[in-house]
């Protein structure tokens, strides 16, 4: 395979990128100078050795002294709240609203529908074990706020579940995100205004 339909194959790996797209990229990369797709391929090479994965909310951040992000290091948290989203851009974009002052946990996704085995889709073993360790600290409320999708609300359903069945969630108040997410909405494209209303009437 020539290096034209090699990187088309790669592109057409990235989440919601189809054949045309991908062609796209590689024709509109073709266009650019050598110095914007040098520096290109060498961010990538480096991009796994340059970045982390949160030792607790499993969210990536650039590397430092810390196995933790700057979010979990933060002292100045309220400890007694954890919301957990499906992915780092949901973060984003609740973080940046301002609206929520705990600690997160990325989950890694959602759970397809008919999805057989969904302990190896989203990170449920972990979220326990952080669950386990944040009431130790005072945790009272686990916020869920995925999609408001059939994938989202099936996930939804089965982080419940999952937490309904663990003896240690007897004194936490589960919630979900409230009114004013319309059906269909995926929080990466949720204004801030919608997230804070949502958040605001959790039920
Ligand atoms: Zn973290």
């Amino acid at each position: 395979m020539d290096s034209i339909n090699k990187l088309i194959e790669l592109f057409r790996e990235f989440p919601g990128i189809g054949p045309r797209q991908a062609k796209r990229f590689v024709y509109f990369l073709l266009t650019k100078h050598a110095g914007y797709t040098q520096e290109m391929s060498r961010l990538i090479a480096d991009i796994k050795d340059q970045i982390h994965t949160c030792e607790s909310c499993f969210r990536f951040f650039p590397k430092d002294h810390s196995p933790l992000c700057q979010v979990c290091r933060d002292t100045s948290r309220d400890d007694t709240s954890l919301m957990i989203v499906s992915r780092d851009v949901d973060f984003e974009n609740i973080e940046r609203t301002r609206a929520f002052n705990g600690y997160y946990f990325i989950l890694g996704g959602n759970l397809p529908v008919l999805e057989k085995n969904p302990e190896t889709k989203i990170r449920e073993k972990q979220l326990i074990s952080l669950v386990e360790k944040k009431v130790a600290k005072g945790l009272t409320e686990i916020i869920i706020a995925l999609d408001y999708n059939p994938e989202g609300e099936h996930t939804r359903e089965h982080i419940e579940r999952v937490l309904h069945n663990n003896p240690l969630s007897s004194h936490i108040k589960i919630t979900h995100l409230g009114r004013g997410l319309s059906t269909g909405s995926e929080l990466e494209y949720t204004d801030a205004d919608t997230i804070k209303n949502a958040l605001k009437s959790r039920i």
